[in-house]
């Protein structure tokens, strides 16, 4: 606890959480489900409800007062996030989150893929990088290959140099993955794709809220990321792209907002980013947004990594006590995030998730993590418990959940045996 003081004072961050004021069944809850969705702090929610108490007015459109206030509001959200990952503001396109960023660059790019042109993706990616180019490959007769994922849980880079060619048109890839949890090479992917003359996407829903992010270190070309992970709203996410890119895709949703001029024959686009911001945005929540992103800020990405890993090690190092207990991906914590998904052999997850809630108030996650091929066809496993960290979990959380999967294995190993 004396080394979790130094690097944040985490019980003055667990105050501006309200949520972690919660009993579940009679019991302090345990959040450990911070892959799925994050906590929001106070502010956050304040500066929302500010929004929609006091100015909660269409953007762009208006030139009335409240017009005027909620439009700066909101282009102030996009100036936040482009400092965030020193992106230009130009290159920060609002979306629904993570999925629809992916979705919108596939589909985007859809009219230049050929037949035969080649996408790469990894063997570990979440649905929402995996299922976009998946059917885009099968829709446009593309070839899909995947890079391989280690026995350690790393990516397999000599196999990915040799199956990323000249005719490699896209590489998407996890830079954190929400199973594994493992940190991958996405600047040293990316070279091997610029090499081919390949473009590099970056699911960066796993990584943005965790560590501090450059997309010019990167040198990504697209990168993709959710608001309700970084406490943050739902229904809020973000897709960066190279601005000369941008320019050049075609818009993914047509309509109000994305034109700058039309008559009953054509339509020009409006200015980087509004193109690709058709209809009403989520203007309340893109204000949550930037507002969670000064929260961030205010603690400190490279602070947040720091507790993250330590929390992590202290995590790997209890669950050593387990006894038939597997966690999967890398045990160095340098290059993995706060991540823990593990299997119980006899135990099914969600009987798992169940007692910890019920009896423990602890909140983790039981199925495939939106990862089902490389649970079912890799680790050969139908489903697996993940325990996922935040910066305001703590140790003593920790041992708790040891102490909840110690109860659970006895009281199903019990019953195996007739007790
Ligand atoms: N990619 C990764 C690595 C994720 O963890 C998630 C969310 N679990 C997503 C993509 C999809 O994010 P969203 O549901 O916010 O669109």
């Amino acid at each position: 606890m004396q080394v979790t003081k130094q690097i944040l004072d985490v019980e003055k961050i667990r105050e501006d959480f309200p949520s972690l004021k919660n009993k579940v069944y009679g019991k302090a809850l345990v959040y450990l489900d911070n892959g799925a969705t994050t906590l929001c702090p106070q502010v956050v929610i304040d500066s929302m409800t500010d929004f929609y108490s006091n100015y909660k007015a269409n953007v762009h459109r208006g030139i009335h007062a409240l017009s005027e206030k909620a439009s700066e509001a909101y282009e102030k959200a996009h100036q936040i996030v482009a400092d965030f990952i020193n992106a230009e503001f130009e290159e920060i396109v609002f979306t629904r989150g993570t999925t629809e960023s992916l979705n919108l660059v596939a589909y985007s790019l859809t009219s230049d893929l050929k037949k035969g042109d080649e996408i790469v993706v990894s063997e570990m990616e979440h649905h929402s990088n995996l299922v976009p180019w998946q059917q885009l490959a099968k829709e446009r007769g593309l070839v899909l290959k995947y890079i391989l994922v280690k026995e350690d849980g790393t990516l397999d880079l000599v196999q990915a140099k040799k199956i990323i060619n000249k005719r490699t048109k896209v590489v998407a890839v996890t830079n954190c993955s929400n199973l594994l949890g493992t940190i991958n090479y996405v600047k040293e992917i990316g070279k091997i794709a610029h090499a081919n003359g390949s473009l590099i996407v970056v699911d960066a829903a796993q990584s943005v809220p965790h560590m501090k992010i450059d997309v010019k270190d990167y040198d990504c070309d697209f990168l993709a990321f959710s608001g309700h992970k970084m406490c943050g709203p739902t229904g809020i996410g973000v897709l960066y792209g190279k601005k000369e890119l941008l320019e050049k895709l075609k818009p993914f949703n047509y309509g109000g907002g994305m034109i700058s001029q039309v008559t009953y024959e054509d339509t020009k686009w409006n200015d980087l980013p509004w193109k690709f911001e058709a209809g009403t945005p989520a203007i309340g929540e893109a204000i949550g947004l930037g507002k969670a992103i000064e929260y961030l800020d205010s603690i400190g990405m490279d602070k947040i990594r720091e507790y993250e890993e330590y929390l992590t090690e202290y995590a790997l190092e209890k669950f050593k006590i387990l006894k038939n207990v597997k966690v999967f991906g890398p045990k160095d914590v340098k290059i993995r995030g706060g991540v823990i998904s593990f299997y119980i052999e006899g135990l099914h997850p969600h009987d798992i998730s169940e007692v910890l809630d019920k009896k423990y108030g602890i909140a983790v996650r039981g199925g495939h993590m939106c990862v089902q091929p490389y649970v079912t066809q890799r680790l050969k496993v139908n489903a697996v418990t993940r325990a996922s960290l935040y910066f305001y979990n703590t140790t003593q959380e920790i041992d708790l959940l040891i102490e909840g999967l110690k109860h659970v294995m006895e009281m199903f190993n019990g019953r195996k045996h007739g007790s």
